[in-house]
C-alpha cells in the first residue's frame, strides 16, 4: 500500500532523515520507534507532503507522492494526525470534526461513527475544543483524521504529554480503529513497549536511518531493543 525507498529529509544543513525505507501493507499496523530527534516526525511529514524530501520512491497504492501537494495526498486516502494535538481551540468538537471531512457532501453523516468510537466526544460535541482535557483533545485529533475516511492513518506520538491512564485509553482506541475499521496504521511512538505490543511490524529509527526492523513480537524480545528502548538491564 505505502512504499518509501531511500528517503532523505534536510532542513538547511541539518540532515534529519538520511536513508529510510519502509513499507505498510493493507490492514497492517506498523510502528516506528526511536529516540528524540531520530527523524520519525520528518519521515511522516515527508509522506504526507508537509516537508520537502528526496526519495527514490514514495508510493501509495501505486501512485507517486513525490512533489504532490499535501491536500492531494490526503485525498488519496492518507490522514496524518500530527504531533501535539492541533485542534481548533475556539471551535466546538463537532465543528472540528466537520473540518476533517471538508468538501464531502455527507460530512454530517460521518459524525455518528466517530461518536460511536469516541463516546466522550459525543457527550461533549458542543464544547469548545480548547477546553477539552489533553486526552480528549487527542481523541478529537484522531477522530477528525478519521472523518476523511482514510485508508491509511498516520499517528505521530499520540501519547505525547498524556498521563499514563489516558495513554492507555488512547492506545485502546487506536487498536479499535485498526480492528473495527480495518484501517492501515502507521504509528510513531516514543513509548516503545506499547508500540511493540500494538503493532504487527516495527521499524527502529536511529539518526535518520532504520537500524532494526521486523515483526514487533521478535523485536520485543531482542536484547538490544530491550536494553535501549524498553529500559531492561
Ligand atoms: P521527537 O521524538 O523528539 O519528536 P523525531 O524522531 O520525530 O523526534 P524529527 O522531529 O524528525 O525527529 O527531527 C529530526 C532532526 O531534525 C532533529 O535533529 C531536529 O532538530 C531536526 N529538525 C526537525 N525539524 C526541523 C526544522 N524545521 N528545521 C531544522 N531542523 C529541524
Amino acid at each position: 500500500m505505502l512504499q518509501v525507498d531511500q528517503l532523505r529529509v534536510r532542513y538547511g544543513t541539518v540532515e534529519a532523515v538520511s536513508d529510510i525505507s519502509i513499507r505498510v501493507g493493507e490492514r497492517d499496523f506498523v510502528s516506528v520507534i526511536g529516540s528524540n530527534g531520530a527523524g520519525k516526525t520528518s519521515l511522516v511529514k515527508a509522506i504526507s507532503g508537509t516537508v520537502a524530501s528526496e526519495a527514490q520512491r514514495i508510493e501509495f497504492e501505486g501512485v507517486d507522492l513525490r512533489a504532490m501537494p499535501p491536500a492531494r495526498i490526503a485525498r488519496l486516502g492518507i490522514a496524518h494526525v500530527p504531533e501535539g494535538r492541533k485542534v481548533f481551540r475556539t471551535m466546538s468538537v463537532e465543528e472540528n470534526l466537520l473540518t476533517g471531512a471538508l468538501g464531502h457532501a455527507d460530512a454530517r453523516k460521518r459524525l455518528p461513527t466517530q461518536y460511536e468510537l469516541f463516546p466522550r466526544l459525543a457527550e461533549r460535541h458542543r464544547q469548545l475544543a480548547g477546553t477539552l482535557s489533553g486526552g480528549e483533545q487527542q481523541m478529537l485529533a484522531i477522530a477528525r483524521g478519521l472523518m476523511s475516511r482514510p485508508k491509511l492513518l498516520i499517528l505521530d506520538e499520540p501519547s505525547l504529554g498524556l498521563a499514563p491512564n489516558l495513554t492507555d485509553q488512547i492506545f485502546l482506541f487506536i487498536q479499535r480503529v485498526h480492528q473495527e475499521l480495518n484501517m492501515s496504521i502507521l504509528l510513531i511512538e516514543q513509548q516503545a513497549a506499547e508500540a511493540l505490543d500494538l503493532s504487527d511490524r516495527t521499524y527502529v529509527i536511529e539518526s535518520g536511518r532504520v537500524s532494526i526492523e521486523g515483526p514487533s513480537s521478535s523485536l520485543a524480545s531482542d536484547d538490544s531493543i530491550r536494553r535501549s528502548y524498553l529500559g531492561v538491564r
